[in-house]
Protein backbone atom coordinates (compact mmCIF):
# COMPACT_ATOMS: atom_id res chain seq x y z
CA UNK A 1 0.00 0.00 0.00
CA UNK A 2 1.80 2.89 -1.27
CA UNK A 3 -0.74 5.50 -0.51
CA UNK A 4 1.23 5.10 3.52
CA UNK A 5 3.84 6.89 2.07
CA UNK A 6 2.80 9.44 -0.20
CA UNK A 7 0.57 9.75 3.14
CA UNK A 8 3.86 10.34 5.36
CA UNK A 9 5.17 12.26 2.77
CA UNK A 10 2.24 14.75 2.61
CA UNK A 11 2.29 15.39 6.49
CA UNK A 12 5.94 15.37 5.99
CA UNK A 13 5.84 18.68 3.85
CA UNK A 14 2.88 20.29 5.46
CA UNK A 15 4.27 19.89 9.10
CA UNK A 16 7.84 22.12 7.62
CA UNK A 17 5.14 24.59 6.29
CA UNK A 18 3.55 24.80 8.96
CA UNK A 19 5.87 24.97 11.68
CA UNK A 20 7.72 27.81 9.17
CA UNK A 21 4.24 29.95 9.03
CA UNK A 22 4.24 29.72 13.15
CA UNK A 23 1.25 27.55 12.65
CA UNK A 24 -0.92 26.60 16.14
CA UNK A 25 -3.20 23.89 13.93
CA UNK A 26 -3.47 22.65 10.26
CA UNK A 27 -7.20 22.42 9.55
CA UNK A 28 -7.29 21.45 6.27
CA UNK A 29 -4.83 19.78 3.58
CA UNK A 30 -5.79 20.26 -0.33
CA UNK A 31 -4.44 18.12 -2.78
CA UNK A 32 -4.82 17.76 -6.51
CA UNK A 33 -4.53 13.59 -7.53
CA UNK A 34 -4.51 13.56 -10.92
CA UNK A 35 -6.93 10.12 -12.60
CA UNK A 36 -3.54 8.48 -13.89
CA UNK A 37 -1.25 9.39 -11.20
CA UNK A 38 -2.30 5.75 -9.56
CA UNK A 39 -2.85 6.95 -6.32
CA UNK A 40 -6.52 5.55 -4.74
CA UNK A 41 -8.16 8.47 -2.93
CA UNK A 42 -10.06 6.20 -0.76
CA UNK A 43 -6.25 4.66 -0.02
CA UNK A 44 -4.66 7.57 0.83
CA UNK A 45 -7.98 9.21 3.12
CA UNK A 46 -7.96 5.71 4.95
CA UNK A 47 -4.03 5.72 5.89
CA UNK A 48 -4.63 9.56 6.97
CA UNK A 49 -6.65 8.13 9.19
CA UNK A 50 -4.48 5.38 10.18
CA UNK A 51 -1.08 7.64 10.52
CA UNK A 52 -0.19 8.85 13.86
CA UNK A 53 0.00 12.31 13.45
CA UNK A 54 2.03 15.42 15.61
CA UNK A 55 -0.84 17.77 17.55
CA UNK A 56 -0.20 20.01 14.81
CA UNK A 57 -1.85 17.89 12.33
CA UNK A 58 -4.07 15.44 14.72
CA UNK A 59 -7.36 17.68 13.23
CA UNK A 60 -6.47 18.08 9.95
CA UNK A 61 -8.85 17.32 7.19
CA UNK A 62 -7.68 15.56 4.22
CA UNK A 63 -9.43 17.58 0.44
CA UNK A 64 -8.68 15.53 -2.56
CA UNK A 65 -9.59 17.37 -6.07
CA UNK A 66 -9.15 14.84 -8.91
CA UNK A 67 -7.73 16.17 -11.66
CA UNK A 68 -9.07 14.42 -14.95
CA UNK A 69 -7.06 13.33 -17.74
CA UNK A 70 -6.25 14.95 -20.99
CA UNK A 71 -3.61 14.27 -23.86
CA UNK A 72 -3.01 16.51 -26.79
CA UNK A 73 -2.61 13.61 -30.04
CA UNK A 74 1.29 14.63 -31.54
CA UNK A 75 -0.12 14.30 -35.26
CA UNK A 76 -3.11 16.25 -35.39
CA UNK A 77 -2.71 18.19 -32.40
CA UNK A 78 -6.47 17.63 -30.93
CA UNK A 79 -7.21 17.35 -27.21
CA UNK A 80 -9.11 14.89 -25.68
CA UNK A 81 -10.26 13.28 -22.20
CA UNK A 82 -8.31 9.83 -21.62
CA UNK A 83 -8.99 7.38 -19.44
CA UNK A 84 -5.56 5.10 -19.66
CA UNK A 85 -2.06 5.43 -20.86
CA UNK A 86 -2.83 4.26 -23.94
CA UNK A 87 -5.49 5.85 -25.45
CA UNK A 88 -6.61 6.42 -29.27
CA UNK A 89 -7.52 10.12 -30.93
CA UNK A 90 -10.64 10.49 -31.55
CA UNK A 91 -9.45 12.69 -35.14
CA UNK A 92 -6.71 10.89 -36.58
CA UNK A 93 -7.01 7.60 -34.51
CA UNK A 94 -2.93 7.60 -33.71
CA UNK A 95 -1.87 6.81 -30.56
CA UNK A 96 0.92 8.83 -30.47
CA UNK A 97 -0.27 11.56 -27.86
CA UNK A 98 1.21 13.72 -24.76
CA UNK A 99 -0.84 13.22 -21.82
CA UNK A 100 -0.44 16.70 -20.49
CA UNK A 101 -2.72 16.55 -17.11
CA UNK A 102 -4.42 13.53 -14.96
CA UNK A 103 -0.77 12.28 -13.62
CA UNK A 104 -0.03 15.49 -10.89
CA UNK A 105 -0.02 14.79 -7.33
CA UNK A 106 0.85 17.51 -5.38
CA UNK A 107 -0.57 19.75 -2.11
CA UNK A 108 -2.48 23.00 -3.45
CA UNK A 109 -2.92 24.62 -0.10
CA UNK A 110 -3.13 24.44 3.66
CA UNK A 111 -5.50 26.05 6.00
CA UNK A 112 -3.65 27.30 9.00
CA UNK A 113 -4.47 28.96 12.35
ZN1 LIG B 1 -4.90 12.93 -33.66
Amino acid sequence: MHELSITMNILNIVEENAIDLNAKTVHEIEIDIGELSGVDDDALQFAMQCTVKSELLNHALLVINKIPAKARCKTCNHEFDVSDYYAECPECHGFDNDIYQGKELKIKSITID
